[in-house]
C-alpha cells in the first residue's frame, strides 16, 4: 500500500475517519518506506514496535468514531525533543545513549491528539548548522538530486553517507535536515523541527516542503534540548500549508513548565488556510536584495509578490534598515546562549563520560571527546563574547542591535503592513561537503533571510514556490506579526495555490 505514503496529512486524517484504511495500514506503509530509505540517513532511531502499538490504540478509537485531531497519523520527531524511554541525543556524542525519563511538552501534545511516533530524526549537532553535516550520525541526503546527477552514482554515495560524506548528493538543509528529508521523501506525513535561526524554514525550502516557525512563546520549549533559549522555537514540517496548520494547532499552547510560553488562545489554524488575502498589505524589504543573489531567486520573489497581488493583496516596498547587522549579531547572541546552555554537559549528569585523573580532567576529556568541531567553535565564540573584557564590546552591542532589528519590524507593522515577503534562502540546496569543509562563515551566510525573524521573535513560514534552473525546489518566506500565524497560513496557501502543482522528489534511494 505504498500509495498511502503519498497522501497529505489532511487526506490521511479524513481517510482514517471515513474508515477507508486503518492506522495500522497507514503506519505499516510508512515503516516500510522508512526501512527502504535508510540510505538517506534521515531517521537515526526507528521505533516500529511503538508505532504499531500507537496505531493499534488509534484504530480502537477510530472504530468507535472517537479520537483526537491527529488520531492515527504517523510522524517523525527531531532528535532534539525528549522522548520518554527512547534515546534522545541531539545528534551529539556527548549525550551518548541518553534515554529521557520525561517527554517534551510538544510531543506530549501530539500523542495526546493521537499521533503515532515512527522514530527520531537526524539533525545538526545541538541544532547548530545549516546543512545537517555537523551531526554525530553523519550527513542526511536531500531526496532531490541536481538536474544532471546520475541516479546510480547518487545511490552508491548513500552507502557511506554516515561516515564519509556522499559526493553527488545535496544537503537537505539544517539543522532539521532529517525532518525535511523524511517529509519530502514521504517517510512520514509530518515532522517536528526547531528553529533558532532558520532551522525549519531553510530545510523546508531546500526540500520543497512547508515549514513554519511560530512566534517565540507559541510552543513550549520544555523538554527540547536547548541551543539558544531566547531564539529557539518548535514548529512543524509537512507537504502542504494545511498540514502544517493542523500540526501547529496540536503543538502550540501555554505550558506552565516554560515561563516564556505565552498564555494566549490557540486558534483553529486550519480555518485560516484558504481565507481571503484581499486587502492585506505585504511588505517587500529592499534590504533583502543582497549582493550575489542569483537572478532566479530574485525572479521567484517578484513572482510571489505578483501572485499575492493577483489574489487581492497590496504590495508595498518597505525598509528594514538594520538587516545588515542581523547575521553578525545572531552569531554573537546564539553562541553566547549556547555556551551557557551547553555547560551542563559535564560528564556527570547526562550521557557520555571520559574519565580523567581528577574531576577537571574528566570534564575536559568528556567535552573534548563528546562535542564536534562546530559545537566547540560556538562554545569558544560564546565564552569569548561573554568574557569580562569583551562583554560590552560584543554581547551587549549585539543585544542592542537585536532591539533595533525588532524595532524595524515593529515600525513596519505599525505602518499597516500585515506580513513581509522574502526569499527563504539565497540559493537552492548545495552539495554535501561543498561548504562545510571550507569557511564556516560561508555556511553562516545561508541564514541571511531567516535569522532576523528569530531575533525579533516573529512567526515565519516557508512555502515551496518554484524550481531552480537545476530543477531544485525554491521557497518563499512570509513573516508575520507576533501571534498572527493565521495570516501566514492564509498567505502561504495563496502562494501554494498560485505555484500550482510542483514536481515531487522522485524516488531513487
Ligand atoms: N543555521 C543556524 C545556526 O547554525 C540556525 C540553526 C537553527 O535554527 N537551529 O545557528
Amino acid at each position: 500500500m505504498s500509495e498511502l505514503t503519498d497522501l497529505t496529512l489532511a487526506e490521511a486524517r479524513d481517510g482514517l475517519k471515513a474508515k477507508k484504511f486503518t492506522s495500522a495500514e497507514l503506519t505499516d506503509a510508512h515503516i516500510d518506506a522508512v526501512e527502504a530509505a535508510r540510505g538517506l540517513n534521515a531517521y537515526i532511531l526507528e521505533t516500529p514496535e511503538k508505532a504499531r502499538e500507537m496505531a493499534f490504540a488509534s484504530d480502537v478509537k477510530l472504530a468507535k468514531g472517537e479520537g483526537g485531531a491527529l488520531e492515527g497519523i504517523p510522524l517523525g520527531i527531531k532528535d532534539l525533543f525528549a522522548t520518554e524511554g527512547f534515546r534522545t541525543t541531539a545528534c551529539s556524542r556527548i549525550l551518548g545513549d541518553f534515554i529521557p525519563t520525561y517527554e517534551s511538552t510538544v510531543t506530549t501534545q501530539l500523542w495526546r491528539d493521537g499521533a503515532v511516533m515512527l522514530g527520531k530524526l537526524n539533525n545538526d549537532e545541538f541544532a547548530m548548522g545549516s546543512s545537517n553535516e555537523t551531526s554525530a550520525y553523519g550527513a542526511v541526503a536531500n531526496p532531490w538530486l541536481a538536474g544532471n546527477t546520475d541516479k546510480v552514482t547518487a545511490k552508491s554515495a548513500l552507502s557511506d553517507l554516515a561516515t564519509a560524506g556522499g559526493a553527488g548528493v545535496l544537503v537537505p538543509g539544517g539543522s532539521s535536515g532529517g525532518s525535511s528529508s523524511a517529509v519530502a521523501a514521504r517517510l512520514c506525513l509530518g515532522a517536528t523541527g526547531t528553529d533558532t535561526g532558520g532551522s525549519i524554514r531553510q530545510p523546508a525550502a531546500f526540500t520543497g516542503i512547508v515549514g513554519i516557525k511560530p512566534t517565540y512563546g507559541r510552543c513550549s520549549r520544555w523538554g527540547i534540548v536547548a541551543f539558544a533559549s531566547s531564539l529557539d522555537q518548535a514548529g512543524p514540517f509537512a507537504r502542504t500549508v494545511k498540514d502544517t496548520a493542523i500540526l501547529l494547532r496540536s503543538m502550540a499552547g501555554h505550558d506552565p513548565k516554560d515561563s516564556t510560553s505565552v498564555n494566549v488562545p490557540v486558534p483553529d489554524y486550519e480555518v485560516a488556510v484558504g481565507r481571503s488575502v484581499k486587502g492585506l498589505r505585504i511588505g517587500v524589504p529592499k534590504e533583502y536584495r543582497v549582493e550575489g543573489m542569483p537572478a532566479e531567486i530574485e525572479k521567484l520573489w517578484h513572482q510571489g509578490a505578483e501572485w499575492l497581488k493577483a489574489a487581492g493583496a497590496e504590495i508595498v516596498e518597505i525598509s528594514l534598515p538594520h538587516t545588515k547587522y542581523a547575521l553578525p549579531a545572531y552569531y554573537i547572541v546564539a553562541p553566547a546562549e549556547a555556551s551557557s546552555n551547553l555547560a551542563r554537559y559535564d560528564g556527570v549528569r547526562y550521557g557520555a563520560r571520559v574519565p580523567g585523573k581528577d574531576i577537571t580532567a574528566m570534564y575536559e576529556n568528556t567535552r573534548a571527546a563528546g562535542f564536534g568541531s562546530e559545537v566547540k567553535r560556538r562554545i569558544m565564540i560564546g565564552t569569548y563574547v561573554l568574557s569580562a573584557g569583551y562583554y560590552d564590546a560584543y554581547y551587549v552591542r549585539a543585544q542592542k542591535v537585536r532591539t533595533l532589528i525588532k524595532r524595524d519590524f515593529d515600525n513596519v507593522f505599525a505602518a499597516g503592513v500585515d506580513a513581509v515577503l522574502t526569499p527563504t534562502t539565497p540559493s537552492a540546496a548545495f552539495a554535501i561537503g561543498s561548504k562545510a569543509s571550507t569557511d564556516p562563515v560561508e555556511m553562516y551566510l545561508n541564514d541571511i533571510f531567516t535569522v532576523t525573524v528569530n531575533m525579533a521573535g516573529l512567526p515565519g513560514i516557508s512555502v515551496p514556490a518554484g524550481m531552480s534552473s537545476e530543477n531544485l525546489p525554491l521557497g518563499l518566506q512570509l513573516i508575520g506579526r507576533p501571534f498572527d500565524e493565521e495570516t501566514l497560513f492564509a498567505l502561504g496557501a495563496a502562494i501554494e495555490s498560485s505555484a500550482g502543482s510542483l514536481p515531487k522528489a522522485e524516488k531513487w534511494w
